[in-house]
């Protein structure tokens, strides 16, 4: 492995990575495959704990694709077999959701994974393969930013030199920020308390290896396993809505865990910490993805709402994307102004297609439709398929139509009923805490049939 540390050179590097996660070091395995010169410049030290431990099939076909299966098989993980859903009162089953169902020619099966584990094993993988990575000395500026000279400054005071950069600096969204093109979704402005526990009773029969999705009118839960013991726990809050929570935000999760029941039910012996950890889970954009000498991926270009478990699949095909790009850029087969626009527009059709699947979890009446389990014409599997990864390159034209009859459904639904009405758990009023408006509009995004469908059975 090749690894300076702080130190910074005179060289000129084909590809300069801002952040060693899972996009950058995609990226960079994927341009040090190509014999590129690549370096990556991670401001932490591996192993550092992220959140987003579960992925979809389509990133097990993606880690096949760059020979790291029998790696990522050699770690502690658990195989994700499917998702089980449904609302948090208990007073039905929750629906299974297979991957065995997908409509495409896909793994029917995912994995989940402590981050500090996959990423470093990621990150290895990269410097393995002839990236140099120089980490714990973050970029501090973007000091030049053209095609064939880009320079920046890193914390240390030193300078990197190379002819593209591509920033996968997550949240951070180095170039995003810089250049002022960071804008905030206001509908999916939600905030995440989560933890790791032991003696959460997991999915059993033929739902074992089931990552499990309770919804709330407040929010939803995730329960995911890691590996034999410990089952990654978290709940996902409208900010606005969250601020009605009476109690610290380091104990949010447990007053949540108290207020619902499903949850609360397999949690009854979990063993783990009183207090929880937060991050703010706003989905923002950057577009445009790419420009004169960079190009934008993971959560540094756009964060989705982390429902359906889409941000790291994203960034890594992301950061396989721009690494092909770039390498028939380096290699004279294409211009970069040619490869900027093509994966701006790469990056935002999937962002767009993502978004959509996203945007009908929040709605009501498609919840209602989901749980109900499966649709006419096989509708549900092509949402299984679109869980499932199966987007890339393109959507399937059997897919596409049977989605886009999935949301006429929805709306249609939302005003005359054509499956069981359902009354969401309330937290809020389980806990005796009134919430009117204002509120009332934001609870579950931009539900057009909440409050048409607020009748309940
Ligand atoms: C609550 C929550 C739950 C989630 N659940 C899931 C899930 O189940 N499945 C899923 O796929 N996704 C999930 N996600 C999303 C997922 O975590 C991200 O999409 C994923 O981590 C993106 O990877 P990345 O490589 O782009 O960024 P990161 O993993 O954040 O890596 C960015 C790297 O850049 C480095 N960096 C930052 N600034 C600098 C700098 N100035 N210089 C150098 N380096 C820098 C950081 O140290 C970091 O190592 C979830 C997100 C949230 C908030």
């Amino acid at each position: 492995m090749k690894t300076m540390t702080g130190t910074g050179d005179d060289r000129m590097h084909d590809v300069a990575i801002i952040g060693g996660g899972p996009s950058g070091a995609t990226a960079a395995i994927t341009l040090a495959d190509a014999g590129h010169s690549v370096l990556i410049v991670e401001k932490e030290e591996f192993p550092r704990f992220r959140i987003g431990e579960s992925f979809l099939p389509k990133t097990l076909e993606l880690l096949q694709e760059m020979g790291l299966e029998e790696q990522l098989r050699s770690h502690p993980h658990w195989v994700k077999l499917g998702i089980e859903i449904g609302f948090g009162d208990g007073r039905a089953d929750l629906t299974r959701i297979s991957f065995e169902d997908v409509m495409v020619k896909s793994e029917h099966q995912a994995f989940n994974m402590r981050r500090s584990i996959f990423d470093k094993m990621l990150l290895d993988a990269a410097t393995e393969r002839g990236a140099e990575i120089s980490s714990g000395n973050g970029v501090r500026a973007i000091e030049n930013l053209t095609a064939g000279d880009v320079r920046l400054r890193l914390e240390d005071g030193s300078e990197v030199r190379a002819r593209h950069v591509i920033d996968a600096s997550g949240q951070a969204s180095l170039l995003g920020r810089a250049m002022k093109t960071r804008k905030i979704m206001e509908e999916y402005k939600n905030i995440a308390y989560f933890e790791h526990f032991e003696n959460v009773v997991r999915p059993s029969g033929d739902r074992v290896g089931f990552a499990s999705v309770i919804m709330c009118r407040e929010g939803w839960f995730w329960l995911i396993p890691l590996d034999e013991k410990t089952t990654s726990v978290g709940v996902v809050v409208d900010s606005r809505i969250a601020r009605k929570i009476d109690v610290p935000a380091n104990e949010r999760l447990q007053w949540c865990i108290r207020n619902c029941p499903v949850i609360a039910e397999r949690m009854a012996n979990a063993v783990g910490p009183e207090t929880n950890q937060v991050i703010s889970d706003f989905s923002y954009t950057c577009a445009p993805y790419a420009g004169d000498g960079y190009f934008l991926v993971g959560d540094a270009a756009a964060f989705v709402d982390p429902v359906w478990s889409t941000g790291a699949t994203l960034g890594m095909l992301g950061g396989r994307h721009a690494g092909q790009l770039l390498n028939a850029v380096l290699e004279g087969r294409l211009s970069s102004k040619r490869a900027e626009r093509r994966h701006h527009k790469w990056l935002k059709r999937h962002r767009n297609t993502f978004l959509k699947l996203i945007g009908s979890f929040y709605n009501h009446s498609f919840r209602e439709l989901v749980i109900e389990g499966k649709g006419p014409m096989e509708t549900h599997r092509a949402l299984i398929t679109m869980l499932a990864g199966g987007v890339f390159p393109t959507i399937p034209f059997r897919v596409r139509w049977r989605w886009e009859m999935l949301m006429v459904m929805a709306a249609f639904h939302s005003r005359i009923p054509i499956v069981g009405k359902r009354r969401p758990h309330s937290m809020l009023t389980m806990a005796g805490i009134s919430f009117d408006s204002p509120f009332e509009g934001v609870i579950n995004g931009k539900d057009d049939g909440l409050k048409a469908s607020w009748r309940g059975r």
